[in-house]
């Protein structure tokens, strides 16, 4: 159970809460342009991240209001949440993974900006890449 923090209300619990999503999905300016596979992307294809994701949430049974939230997706940690509207703010460093990190702090400084993070889960996921699945489809 999550412990969601809504921007207007404070900490609740999650069934007070609806999923809306993958966050910061804009419309295409000119949708008339788009072919079908395009146009089928834009309305079906998402992303799977496994780390941080950016996420949209409804306070459905509280203020009735929609806001952003950046959750990781394998520990289920609430790294941050922020209005609609405003940019995704920065990943913190996967917490369960900064052990290991000191492991490889090159291959996070040649990933520059935001594929660090995929850079270093990749590189970590090898290690255990099935395992991991399981644990998060349980919790
Ligand atoms: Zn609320």
């Amino acid at each position: 159970m999550l412990l969601i923090s809504c921007p207007n209300c404070g900490s609740r619990d999650e069934t007070e809460f609806h999923y809306g999503g993958q966050a910061h999905v804009a419309y295409p300016e000119n949708p008339n342009e788009l072919n079908d596979r395009e146009w089928a992307e834009f309305l079906f294809y998402r992303d799977n991240t496994k780390g941080a994701f950016a996420e949209r949430w409804l306070h459905s049974t509280g203020c009735r209001q929609w806001f952003n939230m950046l959750r990781d997706t394998v520990t289920y940690e609430i790294q941050a949440v922020y209005a609609m509207g405003t940019p995704r703010p920065a990943a913190a460093p996967p917490a369960a993974e900064s052990g290991t990190a000191s492991t490889a702090p090159d291959s996070t400084t040649t990933g520059t900006a935001g594929p660090s993070i995929a850079a270093t889960s990749t590189a970590t996921g090898t290690a255990s890449p099935s395992t991991t699945a399981p644990e998060g489809a349980t919790k």
